[in-house]
């Protein structure tokens, strides 16, 4: 289909150059020191694995964070929390440049680098005592250890690594935001502000089964449309009653007829509920409504059409609103953007692994970054797959050169004019 395209494998570009020694330097005892830490990185991974942090679970998401905020504070890392009422607080962890880990970040020439990866997972309280984490074959199990809590674990290394050698080249931060599964309705403001001073984002989501990192992303509008109708007796009194029910049907299929494949449009009522018993005319019913679209342009008109059929009654005398309980903006990619990339893929190519560019239909906060404008480049963490079911899995192997991929992407930036 058109909208799994990939881009093709670009050719490694080369070494950095002799113009650059501190970097090259620098690159080689960040790499090495990296390739010793497999097995802390596992311990880590462990540990926040077997934590449950649905994303309504907000102790859980907060103790997923503690842990980080231990690991960081123990290589010098400092963490600012931005409070979050609702959801996951956020994490905002600084690694200054020229050595001086932990001052601040405040001098943000050129723009911060951001690490980004969110602490919530998909599943229930319970989840952890039903499928802890497990190792089998190479492969790690255990909920949220591909979608990302391996993603977490590989930033959380970065930073340590960038604050042991002498700093990172720009203020590097670490944001672990903790609501992105529901759409990040706290954490979308704090994303926006931290993309509006970056020169570069990596988002840490999953890295793709074929290796590959994800260069756009679809966005997403999560809709409801509750609708009223009027209960009646369906035996005794039929003709008073106002189908919801009915008027649901019809929304849904007039909703669907909006889907226009050729231009990455889709509509998908996924759950419907209403209804207060089988010999009753339904006096309300609701449907939950997903678009997903391609083009940015495209949503504003799409958002409208649903709003037209939604205000249109089908049934006379049915009554019905519309919600937006969540977005994510699609991610596309600026020229910068495709730089990093480009950079991305070298950088991947000299740490033993190839890599492309994917779509996909999926929305991540990518999304928010790269609708700031801010370049970005998403799935750069560690390789799983089969993400928000019980049979996630996570390479193993997959830990280390993705952490220095990252790690040199960072360093080549400033060569790369990022
Ligand atoms: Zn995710």
């Amino acid at each position: 289909m058109l909208l799994s395209r990939s881009v093709t494998l670009l050719a490694p570009s080369g070494p950095v150059g002799d113009d650059a020694p501190m970097s090259a330097s620098s690159e080689a005892q960040i790499t090495a020191w990296l390739a010793t830490q497999q097995d802390a990185m596992v311990a880590l991974l462990r540990e926040i694995v077997d934590i449950d942090s649905g994303s309504y679970n907000k102790p859980g998401i907060d103790a997923v964070g503690e842990a980080v905020r231990r690991f960081l504070a123990s290589n010098g890392i400092p963490v600012e929390t931005i409070c979050q009422p609702k959801h996951g607080d956020c994490l905002r962890a600084t690694v200054a440049p020229g050595g001086e880990a932990g001052t601040g970040g405040q001098s943000n020439i050129g723009g911060n680098v951001v690490l980004m990866g969110h602490r919530d997972t998909v599943f229930p309280d319970g989840e952890v005592a039903r499928r802890p984490f497990t190792v089998r074959d190479g492969l790690a199990h255990g909920p949220g250890v591909a979608d990302m809590k391996a993603g977490l674990v590989m930033n959380c290394f970065v930073l340590a690594a960038f604050a042991k050698f002498g700093g990172a080249p720009t203020p590097l931060i670490g944001l672990f935001t903790g609501d992105e599964e529901i759409g990040s309705p706290e954490g979308r403001a704090v994303i926006e502000a931290e993309a509006r001073r970056a020169r570069a984002v990596f988002n840490s989501e999953p890295g793709r089964v074929s290796g590959n990192v994800v260069t756009g992303r679809k966005g997403g509008v999560f809709m409801r449309m509750r609708i009223t109708g009027k209960a009646a007796h369906s035996g005794g009194s039929f003709t008073e009653g106002i189908s919801a029910i009915e008027e649901l049907a019809r929304k849904v299929q007039a909703i669907h007829a909006l889907t226009e494949l050729s231009r990455g449009i889709t509509l998908n009522v996924g759950l419907v509920r209403g209804g207060q018993s089988v010999n009753t005319v339904a006096p309300w019913a609701e449907g939950e409504i997903d678009l997903r679209y391609v083009d940015p342009a495209d949503r504003d008109d799409a958002v409208a059409r649903i709003g037209r059929i939604v205000e249109q009654s089908f049934i006379p005398g049915t009554r019905a609103e519309l919600t937006i309980n969540g977005e994510f903006l699609p991610m596309t990619q600026s020229g910068p953007a495709k730089k990093l990339f480009e950079l991305y893929v070298t950088a991947a190519s000299d740490s033993g692994f190839a890599t492309a560019g994917e779509f996909t239909g999926g929305c991540a906060d990518s999304g928010f970054t790269a609708g700031i404008g801010a370049p970005t480049v998403c799935a750069v963490g560690p390789i799983g797959g089969k993400a928000h079911t019980p049979d996630e899995f996570l390479r193993l192997d997959s830990l280390v050169p993705r952490a220095q991929a990252c790690a040199r992407a960072i360093l080549r930036l400033p060569a790369a004019g990022l």
